[in-house]
């Protein structure tokens, strides 16, 4: 038997030598408004309070809370935008609009709803407490409060928050550029028709989108063939174009296994397999400063590997803080019976719901789970983390299942 030279590493092995290798990328500053998804490097606070004015809560009557007089005199108007020139007193009320600076000497607001005009004058329906539909300055943010923090992926409510407090241009780290390019003399471009022993190339662009996914920005390096001079070429390239270099194919065992004895020669290979399945001949590599991840040729060992491996990898380099890089992890409850090769670590594709009328998750595998049946993953929420050294799961037993995606309930 030919045995690899390369030693075979448990999953949490190598995931940790990933961890290991990466750093976040430079921090850039870029305008707020195209920050979305991308970690903020630093605090931001507001130099003002929110609001920054006592602020009618409700379109009403700005009114002293204690008076008594029933019918009082409307003396003017405050909408919002402006500040009018006007006094509240007892006997008297100004009409506000939601968003307005409540004027001098009213203490209190008081809905339209329970107003009644004639004559202008008003009377109320109700009686409120002072305070009463009053946004006091700094209710939402104090003046100098932390509104965001260094660490936080800016999601739509922190852009909100940096519009309001004028952060008009912020300090993230950069998003990392990933080349991603296929190996194999069998491979043709998806537009073409494959002649006899040709397969269309499907995981640059399954790559490139979970590239994507992971925030990270993709670029189409191409298809490579199986020579050593074009795949040094590509490779060579790539290293001076992107941080990162995702490469699938050419990785096993086969004569034209070329990849691994390249990056060995540009640069250090961190792991050349792995105990997992699907994906065992994963390979991660640095040269000229650069990560290379070696992607296994069938289409869902490229993709399974990147999820376990690449993707965490990408969102460290993105800033992202170390414990959040993980999927969330949650047991389920498997719905019939698995195969699994105690070997290794597998991960079966599968969908996860939650059921509430027993209060758990619940797991069913997405069929034939072959390294080459893209199918597998489609509709996929979930990867079913099944563990060395047992190799059989029954209907019933509980199982880990990392969610790749929303659950179902
Ligand atoms: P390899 O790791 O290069 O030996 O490839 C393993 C299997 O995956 C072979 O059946 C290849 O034809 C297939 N394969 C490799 N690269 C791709 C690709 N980019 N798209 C689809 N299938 C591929
Ligand atoms: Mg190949």
């Amino acid at each position: 038997m030919v045995e690899s030279k390369w030693p075979l590493l448990s999953v949490e092995e190598a995931k940790r030598i990933v961890r290991d290798q990466v750093r976040p990328l430079e921090v850039v500053e870029v305008p707020f408004d195209r920050a979305q998804g991308l970690v903020l490097a630093e605090d931001v606070r507001a130099a003002e309070p929110m609001p920054p004015f006592p602020a009618s809560a409700k379109d009403g009557f700005a009114v002293v809370a204690d008076d008594t007089t029933e019918w009082r005199r409307i003396v003017g108007e405050q909408f919002a935008g402006y500040q009018a020139d006007l006094r509240v007193e007892p006997g008297t009320a100004v009409r506000v609009t939601t968003g307005a600076p409540i004027p001098p000497g009213a203490d209190a607001v008081i809905m339209v709803e329970f107003s009644e005009v004639r004559d202008g004058f008003v009377r109320f329906r109700r009686r409120v407490e002072p305070g009463a539909d009053i946004r006091p300055p700094g209710q939402d943010i104090a003046q100098g409060q932390r509104v965001v923090a260094a660490g936080t992926v800016l999601g739509p409510a922190e852009i909100g928050l940096l519009a309001t407090v004028g952060a008009t241009a912020v300090r993230v780290y950069r998003r990392p550029r990933v080349g991603v390019m296929s190996t194999g003399n069998e491979l043709v471009q998806p537009d073409e028709q494959p002649g006899p022993g040709q397969i269309r190339d499907a995981n640059r662009f399954s790559l490139m989108a979970a590239v994507r996914n992971a925030g990270a920005e993709a670029f189409d390096m191409g298809l490579a063939p199986d020579t050593l001079e074009a795949l040094e070429a590509f490779v060579r390239e790539g290293l001076e174009k992107y941080d990162v270099i995702v490469t699938s194919g050419g990785v096993s065992m086969g004569e034209l296994d070329l990849v691994k004895p390249l990056l060995e020669r540009l640069g250090t290979v961190h792991f050349g397999r792995v105990s997992v399945k699907p994906g065992k001949p994963v390979t991660f590599a640095t040269a000229l400063g650069k990560h290379v991840f070696a992607m296994p040729g069938f289409p869902v060992s490229s993709l399974v590997a990147f999820e376990v491996f690449a993707r965490p990898a990408l969102l460290l380099m993105a800033g992202w803080p170390a414990e959040r890089v993980e999927r969330p992890r949650v047991p389920a409850v498997l719905d019939h019976d698995v195969h699994h090769t105690a070997a290794r670590t597998e991960y079966q594709r599968a969908v996860v719901r939650f059921n509430r009328d027993d209060g758990r998750f619940h797991a069913t595998t997405t069929g034939f789970q072959g390294s080459g049946r893209l199918l597998s993953m489609v509709g996929a929420n979930a990867l079913l983390e099944l563990p060395e050294g047992r190799d059989h799961f029954r209907a019933g037993d509980v199982v880990e299942a990392l969610l790749v995606g929303a659950v179902r309930t």
